[in-house]
């Protein structure tokens, strides 16, 4: 089985990752959107890595999705509205056996990738790093954090999961990486839409802390009737930490609005409204939230699913 690293975008996570593994001399080649994204790659002649004060170039090879040949192992490193229309394109060019390494914040496109694939083992990432790309092809790495891989379908971690140590990409096999998703969801849920609503950085909440309580027990009876009771435990705790840990940031989708980009909130807040109405579960707090949201991004004419 071919050991090339495949990474299909090349954009913020895709280009840490694909600079990290090609300077520990990992063969890894990059599929791009269309030619003209791929002329455009040609005349950077490759990505370029910022650490602090520190850039350096990698001269990686690129292609487009129909051309090429077969695929063993790909990391899938589109936004997550993104990944499964992307990997079918690709889906004629995976080997039987194929490892894809879902890079995706949030719940649900996970699954879709899968039914794209159903040969393929799909394998789910949780990740805290940070990466924001300056321009075309240059990416800032600007915050170490972690990964954590893990299969819900297979316990036992895949052949080549050193390649990450020897590439310096901080990793741990997880067998509950559902436990960690579910309860990053949460955690997104409970701080990122209400910072666009309030239009605050995360310390801002810290003024409307009762709603953030009020959302937590909601949060966590939902993940107890989703069957992660650990993902529930001390939620509002937690959430309340990251708050004043984080208090000077922008979070994530309130970056994206700003930006007036599409947001993930159909793999995060969505997924949790959909996820309760699956149960039959009545969350008042999180419905109300959900359509204040839904109000605010459409009124500034942006995707609201
Ligand atoms: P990003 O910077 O927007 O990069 C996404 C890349 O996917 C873009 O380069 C885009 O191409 C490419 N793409 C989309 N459709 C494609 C297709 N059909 N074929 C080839 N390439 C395609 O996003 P990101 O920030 O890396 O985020 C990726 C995922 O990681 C998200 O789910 C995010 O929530 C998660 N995540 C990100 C961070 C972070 O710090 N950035 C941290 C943790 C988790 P173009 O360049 O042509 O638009």
């Amino acid at each position: 089985m071919s050991s090339t690293w495949h990474i299909l975008g090349a954009g913020s996570l895709g280009s840490l990752w694909a600079c990290r593994l090609a300077r520990a001399g990992k063969a890894v080649r990059l599929i791009l959107r269309d030619q003209r994204r791929l002329a455009s790659y040609q005349a950077a002649g490759g990505l370029t890595l910022v650490e602090q004060d520190h850039s350096a170039h990698f001269a990686i090879p690129a292609e487009t999705d129909d051309f090429g040949g077969p695929i063993h192992r790909l990391l899938v490193a589109c936004k997550a509205y993104d990944a499964a229309p992307a990997v079918a394109r690709l889906a004629p060019r995976l080997a039987e056996g194929a490892e894809l390494i879902l890079l995706q914040n949030g719940l649900g496109s996970q699954d879709e990738v899968a039914e794209q694939v159903p040969h393929a083992r799909c394998i789910f990432a949780s990740s805290t790093e940070g990466a924001f790309r300056e321009e075309d092809w240059r990416v800032r790495f600007a915050g170490h954090g972690f990964n954590w891989l893990g299969d819900p379908l297979n316990p036992a971690a895949p052949e080549w999961f050193d390649d990450l140590h020897q590439a310096g990409i901080p990793a741990e096999w997880s067998v509950d990486i559902l436990t960690r998703l579910w309860r990053k969801l949460a955690l997104n849920c409970a701080i990122n839409p209400l910072t666009v609503l309030h239009d605050c950085q995360n310390g801002g909440l810290l003024g409307h802390l009762g709603e953030v309580s009020a959302l937590c027990e909601e949060l966590a009876e939902l993940l107890r009737r989703c069957g992660q009771p650990k993902a529930a435990e001390e939620l509002g705790e937690e959430v309340e930490r990251v708050i004043l840990a984080t208090a000077a940031n922008y979070s994530s989708m309130y970056q994206d609005v700003r930006n007036a980009r599409r947001t993930e909130v159909h793999y995060l807040l969505g997924h949790a409204c959909r996820s309760a109405a699956r149960h039959g579960l009545h969350l008042a707090q999180l419905e109300h939230l959900r359509q204040r949201l839904v109000e605010n991004l459409q009124a500034r004419g942006l995707p609201s699913d």
